[in-house]
């Protein structure tokens, strides 16, 4: 039987994979996608974000519960968790999105093959993929240009034992049976203090232990620190500068070796010092594909790797990996294939915790402004100073907008306060638009809402901050 032959294969059903694979359908190429899990979505719908959100917004919501409502004269006299609901919740918000993958699939005629993709050579002008399933059965398939997708994987840590149990990932802890005594989560990154966060309001004791002298490496160092304090006040408990060397269970419970310090025990373990591209046996040196010293697939502007016709974008690329990022690269990509043109706008990347309060980051922090020399204005604005804020009783915070110092353009964001993931899209457009702070302070915004701290902290950047 002759092979289907396709314009484009994509190998990876994520967020870069999925949304390429559309993009380039409604630019009129034939499709197919490859994706060895049964369900399409990748990392982020099945395993990432979306699950881990919906166990934020539920664990959030016990804890409002436990007596955080009191506040509002709402007396509840006993709140109960049944985790297992909290869990078939978190799986249907996850089946229904991934379910929806599928539909848009069928919408746009993306043919799906599903199985594990292998590049095996070239047939004339074409590439050829094995796409072999569970059943080890083999399907070949042929297409004028592939789409390496194939996302992250978690990044192993030296004697860190593994088991998929009770030293695990995060995906282990997305599907706890009952709620841990105590929780190690070693990593002090943007996993480990959100899964940390739901565990810690469900009652477990959780302790982070982190390499570093301070968490959310990479983030606002200010910001950061005022992360920190606001999480040692919700009760979880931090260890850092502290060199995990070992974890490995014993009896019922786990022991966490750390370097020139007593061991620590606990009953569960989460491994989350972050993900390394996944390239396993996707036939890349067939290809004569290469990668940098990080595993990472090299490629050009143009997101063409050295193979003429195979490229690749998303967490198997260099850059943030992040879902959205995944996103634009994939449209990007295909739309430069077929039109010639395409745009990331690096600069304008948002990054969020969805902790409690939330952290967001867009563009350059002030550690990166002053290490490359340039000179910046910096206006903050605390929520505790804002209406709404006050209204519902989340006052923790502040945004804080940085400008160039001649020109006024903005540069950079950081935010912890409520819904900052949601306030951080005005910065990324106006990054994105080469706005100055002085056209963020003079746009009219709602009151009484939480965006009216961005719009004072753009104030405060010349000094006119107005409520304070
Ligand atoms: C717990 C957690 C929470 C996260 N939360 C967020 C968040 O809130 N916001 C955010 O922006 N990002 C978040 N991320 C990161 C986000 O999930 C990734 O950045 C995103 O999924 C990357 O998309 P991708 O398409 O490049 O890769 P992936 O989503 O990893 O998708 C790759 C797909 O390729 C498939 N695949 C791999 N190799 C093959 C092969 N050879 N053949 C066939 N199929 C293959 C895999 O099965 C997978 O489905 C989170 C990640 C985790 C783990």
């Amino acid at each position: 039987m002759s092979a289907t032959v396709h314009d484009l294969l994509v190998i990876g059903a994520g967020p870069a994979g999925y949304v390429g694979a559309i993009r380039a359908a409604q630019l009129g190429l034939s499709v197919g996608c490859v994706e060895v899990e049964a369900a399409l979505g990748g990392t982020c719908l099945r395993v990432g974000c979306i699950p881990s959100k919906a166990l934020l917004e539920s664990s959030e919501l016990y804890h409002e519960a436990q007596g955080g409502l009191a506040k509002h004269g709402i007396v509840i006299s006993q709140a109960g968790l049944d985790l297992a609901v909290m869990m078939k919740r978190k799986d249907t918000v996850v089946s229904s999105l991934t379910g929806g993958v599928a539909g848009l699939f069928k919408k746009n005629k993306v043919a799906r093959y599903h199985g594990h993709g292998q590049i095996t050579g070239r047939d004339g002008d074409l590439w050829q993929v094995a796409v072999r399933a569970q059943d080890a059965s083999v399907t070949q398939v042929l297409a004028h240009k592939l789409l390496l997708a194939t996302g992250s994987v978690v990044s192993p840590l030296r004697g860190v034992e593994l088991d998929g149990d009770r030293i695990g990932t995060s995906t282990e802890a997305l599907s706890y049976p009952e709620v841990p005594q105590h929780l190690v989560v070693i990593g002090g990154g943007v996993i480990g203090l959100e899964l940390g966060s739901v565990w810690a309001r469900l009652g477990a004791k959780v302790t982070v232990l982190e390499y570093t002298d301070r968490i959310l490496a990479g983030t606002d160092a200010e910001v950061a620190a005022i992360a920190l304090k606001l999480f040692k006040k919700q009760g979880l408990e931090f260890r850092l500068g502290v060199r995990v060397t070992g974890a490995r269970t014993q009896g019922d419970g786990c022991v966490v070796e750390c370097e020139g310090q007593e061991p620590v025990l606990c009953d569960r373990v989460l491994l989350a010092v972050g993900r390394s591209p996944n390239t396993a046996d996707l036939g890349l040196e067939q290809a004569g594909i290469t990668t940098d010293k990080r595993g990472r697939i090299e490629v050009d502007g143009h997101f063409e790797t050295g193979a003429k016709g195979i490229f690749a974008v998303g967490d198997v690329i260099a850059g943030p990996m992040l879902a959205h990022k995944a996103e634009e690269e994939a449209v990007a990509c295909v739309e430069f294939m077929v039109t010639g043109y395409g745009h990331v706008d690096y600069a304008a990347i948002p990054s969020v915790v969805y902790t409690h309060p939330e952290v967001a980051t867009v563009g350059a922090s002030e550690e990166e402004l002053r290490e490359a020399g340039r000179t910046y204005r910096k206006g903050t604005f605390p929520f505790v100073a804002n209406g709404r804020a006050k209204a519902l009783g989340q006052t923790d915070g502040m945004v804080k907008i940085l400008a160039d110092a001649e020109t006024d353009r903005v540069l950079g964001c950081a935010i912890i306060g409520p819904r900052a993931g949601d306030l951080i899209a005005e910065v990324a457009v106006a990054i994105a638009f080469g706005a100055s702070s002085e056209d963020i302070a003079r746009a009219c915004h709602a009151h009484p809402t939480l965006a009216e701290v961005v719009k004072e902290a753009a104030l405060a950047v010349s000094g006119r901050a107005l409520h304070m």
